[in-house]
């Protein structure tokens, strides 16, 4: 019969919450839950763009083989609406690298679940959680089984929130949604290609699609593309235009060897952090990760990276505290602390750097700019995308200084 009490119960079996799952269990945790509403593989509506921190996340979670057959990106353009473009090839780059990966999410999540899952994780997948109450010194988690919507209760010492943009959790805590300046909104469909397109990511801002805003087509390099479009919510307001009909404007400026599957085209909302809600909530043992934190860098739209970080992060601060209630009040303490350090000037920056090239002139005088210096355009680059390290170190002024001179 399964277990009705865990020490940690974590709600959203996404790349945060199975991060976290599997940096409790790895650090010694032996009593941890993973609750989703999904049966594993699940899709979810994403770029599938796997940022290049993602790589050390995974050496750190020992579980660097989920690349293991994977083509890493070889080459990312960008366009401005004025005619620019920027292409950073993987052999031009010197330092460290801002490309990553393109990888079906259905198969990257479903990858670190199985991974926690075969560390001793309980699953729970295919459960939601319906509420939760933090009574007597821990949590009563109330659920129902997906299909048959059965319900059942348990209990745990600690609940962390990885549920993703609507968390539930996050409501549970008193915490509101993001404001919908700080919300983007997003459409994206699957496509196929015979023969394959190389590993590669292209980003467009065009004149034919709400600006400021931005479409892509991610090639994982084995035959899929995965196309989209965001754009903040005033923007989308403003534009009058429906998602769709947007989506299909931009279809129509991409080659016609595409071939589209209709049934994988969907919207989701991006909840940005440019408004994060408080990460830790000592007093009642629980912490947010991931995007149920909005913990999507504001002018990219990326979350996979910040939200796997975060889940490493409070799954070993957790595991390696006193597993008393002192203990892991402080280690919750922690989490918050070292992420806002590490983050709130690296989400800033993107942010003043979304709101300069809302101007298209200037966007495209960066992409000028970068097209004639491989090394500014690889810094343009890794200051929005990161590199293998976690968030590029160049500061903003000396980019804007770089792109004036080049
Ligand atoms: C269109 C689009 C494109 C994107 N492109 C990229 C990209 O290319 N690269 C990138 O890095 N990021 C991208 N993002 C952002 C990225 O998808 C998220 O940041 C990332 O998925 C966050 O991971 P997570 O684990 O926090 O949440 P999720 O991946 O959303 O996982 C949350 C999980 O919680 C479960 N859940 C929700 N509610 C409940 C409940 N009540 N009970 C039980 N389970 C529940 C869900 O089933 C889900 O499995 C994109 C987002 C969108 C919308």
């Amino acid at each position: 019969m399964a277990k009705s009490h865990y020490d940690f119960a974590i709600v959203g079996a996404g790349p945060a919450g199975s991060a976290c799952a599997n940096a409790l269990l790895l650090e010694g945790a032996s009593s941890v839950v993973l609750i989703d509403r999904a049966r594993f593989p699940r899709d979810k509506i994403c770029g599938d763009g796997i940022g290049p921190g993602v790589i050390a996340i995974l050496e750190a979670l020992e579980l660097r083989h989920i690349l293991d057959g994977h083509r890493r990106v070889t080459q990312m353009v960008m366009t401005s609406p004025l005619g620019g473009r920027m292409t950073l090839n993987d052999n031009e780059i010197r330092g460290q690298s801002p490309l990553g990966y393109v990888i079906r999410r259905t198969e990257f999540d479903h990858a670190l679940m199985s991974a926690a899952a075969k560390r001793g994780c309980a699953d729970r997948t295919g459960w939601t959680l319906e509420g939760a109450e933090y009574a007597d010194g821990r949590w009563r988690l109330d659920l129902a089984e997906s299909e048959s919507g059965e319900p059942c209760s348990i209990t745990a010492d600690v609940l962390i929130g990885a549920d993703g943009a609507t968390s539930r959790v996050r409501r549970l805590l008193g915490q509101p949604f993001n404001h919908e300046r700080h919300v983007s909104v997003s459409m994206r469909i699957l496509a196929q290609t015979e023969p394959p397109f190389p590993p590669r990511q292209e980003l467009n801002v065009a004149k034919e699609l709400p600006i400021p805003g931005y479409a892509w087509n991610f090639s994982t390099g084995s035959g899929t593309v995965n196309v989209g479009f965001v754009c903040d919510t005033p923007t989308y307001k403003a534009s009058g235009r429906h998602l769709r009909e947007i989506l299909k404007t931009y279809k129509g400026l991409l080659p016609d060897t595409l071939s589209y599957d209709d049934a994988t085209r969907h919207s989701q909302i991006l909840p940005l952090a440019s408004q994060m809600p408080p990460l830790a909530y000592p007093k009642v043992q629980a912490a947010l990760i991931g995007d149920a934190a909005s913990m999507i860098n504001p002018l990219t739209g990326e979350g996979i990276f910040y939200g796997m970080e975060a889940g490493l992060l409070l799954g070993r601060g957790l595991a390696r505290a006193a597993q008393t209630r002192e203990g892991r009040a402080q280690a919750l303490i922690r989490y918050e602390r070292v992420f806002r350090r590490t983050f709130t000037g690296h989400f800033r920056g993107n942010y003043y750097l979304r709101k300069l090239l809302e101007r298209p002139g200037l966007f495209d005088r960066m992409l000028r700019a970068g097209a004639r210096d491989p090394n500014l355009c690889c810094d343009c680059i890794e200051y929005m995308m990161g590199n293998e390290s976690g968030v590029g170190r160049t500061p903003l002024y000396r980019l804007a200084l770089r792109t004036m001179v080049a």
